[in-house]
């Protein structure tokens, strides 16, 4: 159920938002793929699944003797700021991973055109071209997306958790 995809394992930051801890990202995926029902034991505070005997939230340390008592559904509210916190990531990633690839595509056009024996050979100019499209848009997509998109990413993401976080606050009273 909890295949992890080394993508998934991303950046994160201590922030004081108890918004979303691993378990609870992982329960709501399944949910949301059909693998998992809305159903269970959560923390009241974090929402973080906790087993039946668990009395204090491993995530945000609430008590559930004297804090908030755990709950069975998560909040669809809480489903939403994860989706919209995903699709916001997940845009940057990609996106940064095109830049990636574009800088390569045209980057790897200068050896190609200026250095006189590449240009002169239509076959080694197209196996080095080829190769520059091969290591270095992989490697720039990687970069540029899987380190740079994941971490800018993450913070545009996490202002808009933090804010859905405090309005939920709110709202629980
Ligand atoms: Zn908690």
């Amino acid at each position: 159920m909890h295949d992890s995809v080394p993508a998934e394992q991303r950046f994160r930051e201590d922030d004081g938002c108890p918004l979303f801890s691993q378990a609870l990202e992982d329960h709501l995926v399944a949910v949301s793929r059909g693998e998992a029902p809305n159903r269970g034991r959560f923390c009241g505070n974090c929402y973080t699944p906790l087993s039946p005997t668990t009395e204090v939230c491993p995530h945000c340390h609430e008590d559930t003797r004297t804090g908030r008592k755990p709950v069975t559904t998560v909040p669809d509210e809480v489903m939403d700021i994860l989706r919209a916190q995903r699709k916001t990531e997940s845009r940057w990633v990609t996106w940064m991973a095109y830049l990636g690839l574009i800088i390569a595509l045209v980057g790897g056009l200068g050896p190609v055109l200026f250095i006189p024996a590449l240009k002169s050979s239509l076959i080694w100019a197209t196996l080095v071209y080829g190769l520059i499209l091969l290591i270095g848009g992989r490697t720039l997509a990687g970069v540029l997306g899987g380190y740079y998109g994941d971490r800018i990413g993450y913070e545009r993401a996490r202002a808009n958790t933090r804010a859905a976080w405090e309005r939920l606050l709110a709202e629980r009273g």
